[in-house]
């Protein structure tokens, strides 16, 4: 099947190649021109598509799974989806630990692409064996040919992104991008995509962005694992309760930590004024870029690449709820604005 006339021997061979999406309005007040790259436009609706098909395809390469074999990971939802999809495509069986704070619309959708789901509680400690990180890694232990992905703790996350995400934000921008803006999660994205873009050019700077309840900003800046940071938010797959070593802290400049709030109003505002319907995390990224150019940390040439990671389709239930937002005490004066016109288009 031929790939330029647009037709494809399966789903897997749509993943990668997303495009960058020029921001035309939330960001004309500030500083510098703004590009997205847009994650939602893979078949799987979010960049973990990217880490699924390369970590999967690598164990295989190793001879390490085999069809029929199991494959088990701990994931917030999104990598989930995308090693369902592959595994779909590849003939295996698929079983996923849950946080509880994911979204119900998640945890349906990986039952849909024929996951097994277990659902383990979110406020315990990493090693907890309550977890989801100890339930996964118990379930490996007991399921004979099982591979753990791990994401976490996997470099070959960061690997997918420095051979696919790096090379196409460079090219994209034709080389003349000089900031990239990412979540931190497990670190992979902005890890991988970083190690490629220094590689061309060693001024770029690398920002990451964090939670508030989250141990990366701090870790990056004093090397100290710090658990007093830790602490509920909402935000899911942004920040984390322990280092990851997915991420590489040397090649990230900085990390700008943003609430669960300013995040998510600046989510439902991307919608409204740039018509991309995103997730959580990519309200999160936008907020991190509010709060750099109000320290007038961009000039007026430079190029700024931010990565939206996924879809809003999969927060109906959450950011894009009405009642959810209420519930969480979001609406208030300050952002009676945002609520009004929601109102208003209804
Ligand atoms: N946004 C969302 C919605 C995610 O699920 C994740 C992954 N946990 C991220 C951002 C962060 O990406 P990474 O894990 O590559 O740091």
């Amino acid at each position: 099947m031929k790939k330029d006339l647009n037709v494809f021997n399966n789903v897997l061979e749509l993943i990668g190649e997303t495009p960058l999406i020029k921001l035309n309005n939330i960001t004309s007040e500030f500083k510098g021109n703004y590009y997205a790259k847009v994650e939602a436009f893979n078949p799987g609706h979010s960049s973990k598509d990217r880490i699924a098909l390369h970590i999967i395809e690598e164990a295989e390469k190793k001879g390490i799974l085999k069809p029929g074999d199991t494959i088990i990971e701990t994931t917030s939802g999104n990598t989930g989806f995308s090693i369902a999809m592959v595994s779909i495509i590849k003939g295996y069986d698929c079983i996923l630990a849950v946080s509880s704070k994911s979204s119900g619309d998640k945890i349906d959708m990986l039952k849909s692409m024929g996951a097994k789901v277990y659902v383990c509680p979110a406020h315990v400690s990493a090693d907890d064996p309550r977890s989801y990180y100890q339930v996964a890694k118990r379930l490996h232990e007991e399921i004979k040919g099982s591979v753990y992905i791990n994401q976490y703790f996997n470099e070959l996350n960061i690997d997918a992104h420095y051979d696919t995400t790096g090379p196409e934000i460079w090219n994209q921008t034709e080389g003349k991008i000089t900031h990239l803006v990412a979540c931190s999660g497990t670190g992979g994205t902005i890890s991988g995509t970083a190690k490629f873009l220094k590689e061309k050019n060693p001024n770029i700077k690398i920002m990451g962005v964090d939670a508030y309840g989250s141990v990366l900003k701090k870790y990056h800046e004093t090397k100290e694992f710090d658990e007093k940071e830790i602490y509920p938010y909402r935000i899911e797959g942004l920040g984390k309760n322990l280092i990851p070593t997915a991420t590489d802290f040397e090649i990230i400049d900085e990390f700008v930590k943003v609430t669960d709030e300013e995040s998510a109003h600046s989510a439902r505002e991307i919608a409204m004024t740039e018509g991309l319907f995103v997730g959580y995390t990519s309200g999160a990224a936008i907020q991190a870029i509010k709060q750099l150019d109000s320290e007038n940390r961009f000039d007026e040439n430079d190029l700024i690449v931010v990565i939206f990671p996924d879809h809003g389709s999969r927060y109906m239930s959450k950011v894009y709820s009405d009642k959810w937002m209420s519930e969480q005490g979001f609406f208030d004066a300050k952002n009676e604005e945002t609520t009004s016109l929601i109102q208003y288009i209804k």
